[in-house]
């Protein structure tokens, strides 16, 4: 069955006004985006031949504040997944109360196939093309799946070219020493860490007698990883993509995956060189393995529709949380089988909020024009999730909620009450 973000994240939604009783008119307004551009961008390839690759851009609610959210470079982009993305990052931004509205942007291409003299050229005309649909103070890009600090600072080169200034706040995830947050890199994964050490809190696990198997290798996957490991969990395998062979892998060894052993084989896609690993000891199962791993923790950090009913068979019994780093991993109707089975839920769009919280701190030192120290703005990252994690946890044990529903209550209910005052609805 094939599966489509967009619909999974109406079908989530639809299910939260039902138990929030939500007006009509904010049930037509909220269930899909309020700006959608759909454009071309022409980029002239190193063989001296024009590529049209086409691309999006789409908001789906700014009543918090700009819009916000990551841009993905991916063959296989489409306006409906990058729809789903817009909605969750309104309720994302909603969920860790930060000033920012929801949006998303995606082109279709593969950057891995391409020079980086053509991806900045396709930088460069994303933002030329879509010039009047961004800003600081209207829709900020990040990075997210293949794209990096070098892809937005680029983009907000482009920018500042064409606005005639210096507009740093255009764009977040650039590098540091342009305009970039020290701790930005790390933020998503330690965040999603940051949540997980919460729960296993409240649930009394110590999350060093945990293990933990992990899909993704890139941004998230490896930063989650590394700050799971840093508190004294043992990551059981890995599993990530290879573009050599277009197919994906298991990586296990049977002492525990060294992560930062893995992270210094993979390339800049998140791709583990098999052929180092197995010397370094590791064994390849297929790619799909990490889901049967009999461990207590499994952390989907790759795309969407992963946990789906057919691969919830395959969970092992032993495993007590899945903790969502990717955004829409699981599918709706995967949700009421993972709760018959007792496994505790930690939902996308609270888990992986630490990279757009921090990059909101980035764009509010780059407003001031000073910068924070990496303690600092991990201190600040933690106390947001933290926050933000034990509000949701507290209305799910409250109303016997899942921690999904609760995360969706609460920030429905804070757009919602923003929509009404600016009397939208
Ligand atoms: P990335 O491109 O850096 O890494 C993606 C990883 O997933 C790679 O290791 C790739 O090999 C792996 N992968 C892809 N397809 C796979 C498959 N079929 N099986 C196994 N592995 C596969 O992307 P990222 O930035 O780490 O983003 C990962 C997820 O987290 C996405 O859902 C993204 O939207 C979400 N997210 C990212 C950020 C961020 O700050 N980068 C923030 C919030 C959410």
């Amino acid at each position: 069955m094939a599966y489509n973000p967009y619909i999974n994240a109406q079908a989530q939604f639809d299910k939260a006004a039902e138990l929030m009783g939500l007006s009509q008119a904010a049930r037509d307004l909220l269930r899909e985006p309020m700006k959608e551009f759909h454009f071309t961008v022409p980029v002239k390839m190193d063989d001296g031949a024009t590529k049209v690759f086409k691309a999006f851009r789409i908001k789906h609610n700014d009543a918090r504040g700009p819009a916000k959210g990551g841009l993905r470079f991916h063959p296989h982009e489409t306006a409906d997944t990058v729809r789903a993305l817009s909605m969750w990052m309104t309720w994302k931004c909603a969920v860790v109360d930060i000033p920012l509205g929801g949006g998303k942007g995606g082109v279709i291409c593969d950057p891995r196939t391409m020079s980086l003299g053509e991806q900045e050229r396709l930088c460069r005309g994303f933002v030329r093309q879509s010039f009047s649909q961004l800003g600081p103070n209207i829709d900020v890009p990040a990075p997210d799946v293949m794209t990096n600090g070098q892809h937005m600072l680029w983009m907000m080169d482009e920018y500042e070219t064409l606005a005639g200034g210096r507009y740093p706040g255009v764009i977040t995830g650039k590098p540091v020493g342009s305009g970039g947050s020290l701790g930005r890199t790390e933020a998503t994964g330690y965040g999603v860490i940051y949540a997980l050490q919460d729960l296993l809190k409240k649930e009394n696990i110590d999350i060093k007698s945990t293990t933990a198997s992990i899909q993704g290798f890139g941004n998230v996957g490896e930063y989650a990883a590394r700050m799971y490991e840093e508190l004294g969990g043992k990551v059981v395998c890995v599993s990530c993509y290879d573009q050599g062979d277009k197919t994906s892998y298991t990586f296990r060894k049977q002492t525990g995956c060294d992560v930062k052993e893995l992270a210094g084989i993979k390339d800049s896609f998140g791709t583990i060189d098999k052929e180092k690993a197995k010397s370094l000891g590791y064994e390849l199962l297929p790619g799909d393995a990490w889901l049967s791993e009999d461990a207590d923790i499994l952390i989907p950090a790759a795309l969407e529709n992963q946990i789906t009913p057919e691969t919830v068979q395959k969970i092992s019994q032993n495993v007590k949380v899945i903790c969502e780093a990717a955004n829409g991993p699981t599918t709706p109707d995967s949700d009421p089988l993972i709760q018959e089975r007792g496994i505790l839920l930690l939902p996308d769009f609270l888990a992986n909020a630490g990279g757009v919280t921090v990059s909101y701190f980035e764009q509010v030192q780059c407003n001031m024009n000073f910068f924070w120290s990496k303690e600092e703005v991990l201190e600040k990252l933690h106390h947001a999730m933290s926050g933000a994690f034990g509000s949701v946890y507290a209305l799910a044990k409250e109303r016997k909620l899942t921690m999904r529903d609760a995360a969706y209550i609460i920030s429905v209910e804070r757009v919602e009450k923003a929509v009404r005052q600016r009397g939208w609805i």
